[in-house]
């Protein structure tokens, strides 16, 4: 699928009932790419965990992507990488678990959110 504006996404082409095209939108530009694999287990995630929560960033267009310092081939740039926040009820342990069962393979900690992705197998801590 191509990048386009969150606005623009049909409700066929939508298949994630926890979700809308807004949240996994650049926060920057509204845009979005669509990964269908990476949405299937962002959703079983979801569901595993049990809890409501909005990724911090999922797809992010070239500019912000650049705007927030983002690696310049961050899984972000393709829709493959999520944001998740630790809210009430969560912890960055069960994220990592559920994480992990859903099918996500790259991690990321940070101080108040745990990145995901769907890219190659590695770890990463940026916590301060
Ligand atoms: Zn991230």
């Amino acid at each position: 699928m191509r990048e386009m504006h969150y606005t623009m996404v049909s409700p066929d082409d939508w298949n994630w009932r926890n979700f809308t095209p807004e949240e996994i939108a650049c926060n920057g530009t509204g845009l979005i790419l669509i990964d269908y694999d990476a949405m299937e287990r962002l959703q079983e995630f979801r569901e595993m965990i049990g809890i409501p929560f909005t990724p911090n960033s999922a797809y992010r267009s070239e500019s912000h992507n650049k705007a927030v310092g983002g690696a310049p081939r961050s899984m972000h740039r393709l829709g493959r990488a999520f944001d998740i926040p630790i809210i009430e009820g969560m912890t960055r342990e069960v994220i990592h678990e559920h994480a992990k069962m859903a099918g996500f393979t790259g991690f990321g900690d940070y101080n108040s959110f745990v990145h995901i992705d769907t890219g190659r197998k590695r770890y990463w801590d940026k916590r301060k």
